[in-house]
């Protein structure tokens, strides 16, 4: 055990970006905004809502007991680092949480703009839900300054879901320490001094360890610049296909490279076009929460190639046609 999670930190260090403290936790994402939240928070947080995750984690600090504030955008709008800096001028918080890229929507928000307004603040802890872009866009954790970072294994880096990754800066697990009440299961300070030994702190998903470990030594072996290259490319596809025959969702220049949310200015079942390609054997997702029916989401991200892509596109214009 201690040999396999030494072999895996190094990588999951390189995918954050960070030389900051790494934690393994054998529960989805989920868990972990749960985490940050009860290790990081003792009272007030700023949420950055944006759709249905950002406004998942705000829930999940109005359950934990703390008082959420939420700064909220449209849908498809992105947030800017003004909003940001005007909110941060006006109140106290804690933390800022971030979802760095709303999968509801298909948004990339200026993580480095963003970052760098909360680091003018001293005492305002900047926490990344990055679970659908860890893998597939760059984060750098350490030169954005992120203190608390998480992703499930099962969005970009794809793997079997039922496992997430964070990374901790020294701030926050310093904040932690003194937090009363902040749990056993997620508590930062605990699973890092356990990690930093190489050790679990409670049984661990060995299954998933082991596939991490040959998980991160090919994504390693692409190479992360061409990853995120090649889920650009994978995106400016689907983004050229969907502006042809429907719309995107995101604002201009904050499409996300790893999902995109397609509008459905025609009006078409999406329920039925969505069987259809099932049929053929292609899956893409309707909208998520309030826009179920309003758009359909297609993933590139993870193991997908170009060329699946646009054997995808080709069924889907088939779809259409008939
Ligand atoms: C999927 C997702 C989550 C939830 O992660 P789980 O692994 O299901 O707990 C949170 N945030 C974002 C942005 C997601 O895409």
């Amino acid at each position: 055990m201690v040999a396999l999670i030494q072999e895996i930190l190094p990588g999951v260090r390189i995918l954050f970006e960070t030389q900051e403290a790494i934690l393994l936790s054998s529960s989805s994402a989920s868990g972990l905004m749960e985490g940050a939240i009860r290790n990081c928070v003792e009272r007030r947080c700023l949420h950055l809502v944006s759709g249905a995750f950002g406004e998942r984690w705000r829930q999940v600090a109005a359950d934990c007991g703390r008082e959420p504030e939420s700064l909220q955008v449209a849908a498809g709008e992105p947030f800017t680092s003004e909003a940001v800096d005007e909110a941060l001028a006006k109140e106290d918080y804690e933390a800022v949480c971030l979802t760095h890229n709303e999968t509801a929507t298909g948004v990339t928000h200026p993580l480095a703009a963003i970052a760098q307004v909360v680091r003018k603040h001293e005492n305002v802890l900047l926490m990344v839900d990055a679970v659908s872009s860890l893998g597939g866009i760059p984060v750098a954790m350490d030169s954005n300054g992120i203190d608390v970072c998480f992703a499930s294994v099962q969005k970009a880096i794809a793997l079997p879901p039922g496992f997430s990754l964070c990374a901790v800066s020294k701030r926050a697990l310093s904040k932690a320490r003194g937090m009363k009440g902040r749990g056993y299961y997620f508590d930062f300070a605990r699973l890092a001094e356990a990690s930093e030994k190489g050790q679990p702190l409670a049984t661990p998903s060995v299954s998933h360890l082991m596939a991490l470990r040959v998980q991160l030594r090919i994504m390693l072996q692409e190479g992360l610049q061409n990853r995120y290259a090649r889920h650009a490319a994978m995106a400016e596809r689907v983004r050229s296909w969907a502006r042809e025959h429907f719309g995107v969702l995101a604002k201009s220049g904050f499409e996300s490279n790893t999902v995109t949310c397609v509008t459905n200015p025609r009006g078409i079942q999406v329920a039925e076009f969505i069987q259809r390609l099932k049929q053929r054997g292609y899956r893409i997702s309707n909208g998520y929460g309030s826009l179920k029916d309003a758009t359909f989401r297609i993933g590139h991200m993870g193991e997908h190639s170009l060329e699946g892509i646009t054997e995808l596109l080709r069924a889907m214009d088939e779809v259409l046609e008939a």
